[in-house]
């Protein structure tokens, strides 16, 4: 595959905070050289009804895919995936709604920790309650990175995002919890999943991407050799970015190749 930049973790108006069609993500990917683009609304299993905006815009959601393929071929290989929040905590649902479609890839994401503490909309007191959501955080990725229907972990950057104003003066590195991060990775490198990289980051006040050098090596330590990198981006304009920096650190730290996932299947992509 010749590639020129990917993303593998978009939203669109079918998430519930989407902000953008799927044309025009596809027109932004495709006018910005984004060669592979994967597409991955939320359904999000909580008992609050996490997946109902999904199920209210499935058909929607698959003729504008539909519509979008057609009218990008040649220009923009589409994938239709899905980001699942909390997929260890229901795994019977998320497999059951798994076997019933047919995705090219499944992102592992938390979003809650236990017990449905909603990590966005938790107060942060000081660094003490950061370290205590982080080291949960961690722990319950480690079980998503063991559920066998999941391709990807992402986003394990995820509670600093809304811990700026514990971190903007420590910086933003996840360093300090390095010995909770460690059985993480070994989990996803042990599971062959993929660890992504994700780059929103870059658009919020870390003003930078979560491959930190020492995270990489260290997964690679561990036997890790699957990544994906993703934008998260809920808005068009947002599509591609970070990739060509994830790219340069990942050669830095001995990466030859990046994930991309194509009906469930790994493919690479030298860099
Ligand atoms: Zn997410
Ligand atoms: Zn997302």
């Amino acid at each position: 595959m010749i590639l020129r930049s990917c993303d593998m973790h978009t939203h669109t108006e079918f998430s519930f905070d989407g902000r953008c069609t799927v044309d025009e993500l596809c027109a932004s990917a495709a006018e910005k050289g984004v060669s592979v683009l994967a597409i991955t609304e939320h359904f999000d299993i909580d008992s609050r009804g996490g997946g109902d905006y999904y199920f209210r815009h499935e058909a929607q959601r698959k003729e504008a895919m539909r519509l979008a393929a057609e009218k990008y071929a040649g220009r923009l290989t589409l994938l239709c995936g899905v980001e699942i929040g909390q997929p260890h905590i229901c795994p019977e649902i998320t497999r059951e709604f798994l076997s019933e479609r047919d995705f090219d890839v499944v992102l592992g994401s938390v979003h809650d920790v236990r017990p449905e503490i909603d990590v966005y909309s938790t107060r942060y007191p000081d660094l003490r309650a950061c370290d205590n959501m982080f080291e949960q955080y961690f722990s319950e990725l480690c079980e998503v990175a063991r559920c066998s229907f999941v391709d990807v972990v992402t986003h394990y950057d995820y509670p600093m995002r809304v811990m700026e104003h514990v971190f903007r003066e420590r910086g933003c590195s996840l360093r300090r919890y390095r010995e909770h991060m460690l059985p993480m990775l070994k989990a996803v490198a042990d599971s062959g999943v993929a660890l992504e990289i994700n780059t929103s980051g870059m658009r919020r006040w870390q003003r930078t991407h979560a491959g930190e050098e020492w995270i990489l090596e260290d997964y690679k330590r561990a036997g890790g050799e699957r990544v994906t990198v993703g934008s998260d981006t809920h808005k068009a304009d947002g599509v591609g970015v970070g990739f060509h920096e994830v790219c340069a650190m990942l050669r830095g730290c001995g990466f030859d190749r990046l994930t991309v996932y194509r009906r469930r299947k790994p493919e690479y992509i030298f860099i």
